[in-house]
């Protein structure tokens, strides 16, 4: 109870040279929030009885006002180390941009075209900047971006089938996560659900079956996060087509995380790329910006003209309409795409799925030396064998032959240095495995190696 009487008030602390300073520099509030927090802190500390006085010199309190200032001005959203393997991590803000974006962003440090027709100084159209790359990359007639693949697919049901039925197997009733599930979602666009089929098997004759004068649409999704093995069926996307011709009905495919590489070439997957689906004749087609794309957080519809034009008037597009931000990214990432190779390269994300574990193993060892000459010698580095995944609700089944780095340290348990490495400054996220901790060099970044080795060394002492 004296230490807590010992305790400066507000006022006094305002008063302090130091925190004059602070004030000079940064809002009023802020400042008095921060010696709020930290008088708060000092309180509680001296009546539990765990105050010395030596904490209650005025440099000390200072030093931590000033701590505490920091923490109260940093940005909340900030970038951090992806030591997981998981290449697409949703919660790690998925796809990491292709440097190609960072020039494109400039364009909106100024005024821009983003709505004006320079050639005729008329009124333009915001889809117009990436439309015919779109086109020319798909093989599509038309294409339109919205803000994600959510919307585009809400917009797109809205826009062929409203107030109609559609026709989706029950193998595909999927959720994505975040409570997106493909029966909401058409509730939502005021489509009505005729479901097909059984969880493992669905046939043609049981969309055909189904169809009434009421039918709109033959929709399919794609599994995206799960996977249905052992005795199973589907409609090939071909099958579909020919369905829908049969029945002259529109098909729609929700491809979640679709490719515009045949990824089949490069990885032990079966995924056929947008443009094989475009081939196949399939009517519109919606996809991710930012999961297999590698792009920024967009959704992607392409598809026949006659179908994708009525959505460009639709009022649903208004309310899911993408930014320049986006739109500036967005073409940047896929003007990569021109050269497959240039692509495979330059998208980290397709770097990342790409790289083969003999360069992932000669990063990591690179990696492990110059961490291992700034590190204490009670951090240890060990590579050894294990797996990455795509993550982003692709490739669900796909085992990345891996290279891990095994981090110990004497006397921390795995979820000590779990703990340590997250809340380092540039905060590092990996994996706890029995008796250690791991990092997968597959999706650490070249601009990672000096943050992380100062996180590693707050391991010792
Ligand atoms: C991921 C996914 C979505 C949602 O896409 P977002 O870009 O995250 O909005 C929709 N459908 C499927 C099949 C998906 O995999």
């Amino acid at each position: 109870m004296e230490t807590l009487k010992l305790i400066p008030k507000v006022d006094k602390v305002l008063n302090w040279p130091q925190v004059q300073h602070l004030l000079a520099g940064h809002p009023r509030e802020l400042v008095l929030a921060a010696v709020r927090s930290v008088l708060d802190r000092l309180r509680s500390r001296a009546r539990q009885g765990g105050l010395p006085a030596a904490a209650l010199a005025e440099a000390a309190v200072a030093a931590e006002i000033v701590s505490e200032l920091s923490l109260l001005a940093a940005p909340s959203l900030k970038r951090v180390i992806n030591g997981t393997g998981i290449v697409i991590h949703t919660n790690l803000g998925r796809s990491v941009l292709p440097e190609a974006a960072r020039a494109a962003l400039e364009v909106a440090f100024s005024y821009s075209n983003l709505e004006f027709d320079l050639e005729t100084s008329g009124r333009g159209s915001r889809y117009t900047h990436v439309e015919p790359l779109l086109c020319e990359l798909t093989g599509a007639e038309a294409a339109l971006v919205v803000n994600n693949n959510a919307a585009a697919v809400l917009l797109a049901l809205g826009a062929l089938a409203s107030g109609r039925e559609a026709i989706v197997s029950r193998g595909e009733l999927v959720e994505i996560g975040g409570s997106f599930r493909i029966p909401d979602v058409m509730r939502l666009s005021g489509v009505t659900l005729t479901e097909v089929g059984t969880t493992n098997r669905t046939h043609a004759k049981d969309y055909r079956q189904a169809v009434t004068p009421e039918t709109a649409l033959l929709m399919k999704v794609h599994r995206s996060n799960f996977s249905v093995l052992g005795f199973t069926a589907e409609v090939e996307p071909e099958e579909m087509v020919a369905l829908g011709a049969e029945c002259n009905l529109p098909v729609l495919v929700d491809l979640g995380s679709g490719s515009l590489i045949d990824l089949g070439r490069f990885l032990p997957y079966r995924e056929p790329s947008v443009q094989q689906y475009i081939e196949a004749g399939v009517d519109v087609v919606t996809f991710s910006g930012d999961k297999l794309l590698g792009g920024p957080q967009a959704g992607i519809i392409v598809g026949k003209k006659a179908l994708v034009e009525p959505m460009k008037m639709h009022p649903l597009l208004r309310a899911v309409r993408m930014d320049k931000l986006t739109l500036a990214t967005l073409e940047a990432t896929l003007a990569l795409y021109r050269d497959q190779r240039n692509a495979l390269q330059e998208i980290p994300t397709l770097r990342m799925l790409t790289e083969p574990v003999a360069a992932i193993a000669e990063r990591g060892t690179g990696l492990v030396r110059r961490l291992r000459r700034r590190l204490p010698p009670a951090v240890t580095l060990k590579m050894e064998d294990g797996v990455s995944q795509a993550g982003g609700g692709s490739l669900p089944l796909l085992e990345l032959p891996t290279r891990l780095i095994r981090v110990t340290v004497d006397g921390l348990s795995e979820q000590e240095i779990e703990r340590r490495l997250r809340n380092a400054a540039v905060p590092v996220l990996g994996r706890i495995s029995k008796g250690g901790y791991l990092l997968d060099p597959r999706t650490l970044l070249d601009r990672d190696l000096d943050d992380l080795a100062a996180a590693l060394a707050t391991l010792a002492g």
